[in-house]
């Protein structure tokens, strides 16, 4: 199968509402051609909306979309160069699997040599070959969504959408369904665009995501940047299994003013000796890992460390951390603070808690 080029597609100042329901608040979006982009965000965020609006299903209140550096805003979708493919695969159940992958086809009138080339160099794509005669009932829930996607594939569109496509399927099939709907992306060179409210989808699968909430655009960055990088609040606690902790300065015996501090569970040390004094309140084994729950002053800090671990319930504990891994933000906007606003004036308050003696586990 030839590769296709990817398109870009932008957003400036999207603004769409029903009544006095505003599902996207003012989105200005920059998505890259070729590239794996991901809306992710919690259930009404506007993802869905998002995704129709660059779709043509819908129009926006106000506000202009660009598809290839062309203004498409108010066009219909068959004029847009895309493809869908929605979560409930929109298969027809009385046609065989290849007279499905090739009904757009045979609708757009492509004579039977030309779809039968198109159909052969999905279906190897896809791993289909063998099952081009089934109904779809005799389909399972990933072949299923396979023949969705060979759909979209004949139809040689530079621009896949695809809207919480894997939440049919269980989490053994989702996981490879994962790989398979990325590695497609990457051979074909499409541009996708792919709703998820799923953070492990989202980091796992694309190249950039955009983290949505409340209608707005919290965040676009690559996986890494936003886990490594949150540039708030929200977009620290949406973002890893279990979220960043965040806590106030005062448990580090700092007394700083509208300022959330944050720590990644995986960050945290259990030492001998350390600055923060918890007791476990809770352990939960996870195989590889087990999550320690510690109770310090009237917070809860979760701690990941290796299963191996001899911590039970009503242990006391020290807790420690490099202080690179502490994240700081504006308690009341939420956003990112550049350096942590302690770092030279209250050096020494660290040092009185034991801040920066060495790691003793
Ligand atoms: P998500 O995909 O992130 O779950 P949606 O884009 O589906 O969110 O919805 C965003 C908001 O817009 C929600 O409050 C939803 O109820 C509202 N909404 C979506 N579609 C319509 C519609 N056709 N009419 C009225 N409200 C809608």
């Amino acid at each position: 199968m030839t590769s296709l080029s990817g398109k870009s597609v932008a957003l400036r100042d999207i603004q769409k509402s029903w009544g006095k329901t505003t599902a996207l608040d003012g989105v200005t979006l920059d998505i890259e051609a070729g590239k794996f982009t991901a809306l992710l965000g919690p259930s009404g965020c506007g993802k869905s909306t998002a995704l129709r609006l660059i779709s043509g299903l819908e129009a926006p209140t106000s506000g202009g979309i660009k598809i290839g550096g062309e203004e498409v805003t108010g066009t219909a979708p068959a004029a847009r160069d895309i493809a869908m493919v929605f979560q409930s695969y929109a298969l027809f159940p009385h046609l065989s699997v290849a007279e499905n992958i090739i009904f757009g086809l045979r609708v757009r009138g492509i004579n039977r040599s030309e779809r039968d080339v198109k159909l052969t160099a999905a279906a190897d794509l896809l791993g289909l070959r063998a099952l081009l005669d089934r109904k779809p009932s005799q389909l399972s829930g990933g072949q299923q969504q396979r023949v969705a996607l060979g759909r979209a594939i004949v139809a040689e569109k530079s621009i896949f959408l695809m809207d919480e496509p894997l939440s049919n399927l269980d989490a053994k099939l989702r996981g490879e369904m994962r790989e398979e709907i990325r590695s497609l992306q990457q051979r074909l060179g499409v541009t996708m665009i792919y709703v998820t409210h799923d953070q492990v989808e989202a980091v796992t699968m694309a190249d950039c995501v955009v983290l949505m909430n409340h209608g707005r655009v919290e965040q676009v960055a690559p996986p890494r940047q936003i886990y490594d990088a949150p540039q708030t609040l929200f977009a620290a606690k949406f973002i890893g299994t279990p979220p960043m902790m965040t806590f106030a300065t005062n448990m580090l015996g700092i007394e700083i003013e509208n300022v959330t501090l944050g720590l990644r569970p995986e960050c945290v040390k259990i030492t001998q000796v350390g600055p923060i004094r918890g007791e476990v309140t809770h352990v939960e084994y996870l195989g590889a890992d087990a999550m320690i729950e510690c109770r310090v002053q009237d917070t809860i800090l979760m701690c990941r460390v290796p299963g191996k671990t001899d911590l039970t319930s009503g242990s006391a504990v020290s807790l420690n951390f490099a202080p690179e891994d502490l994240h700081a933000f504006d308690s009341t906007t939420g956003r990112r603070l550049k350096h942590l606003p302690f770092e030279i004036e209250a050096a020494s308050a660290l040092q009185a808690t034991g801040f920066t003696q060495a790691d003793q586990s």
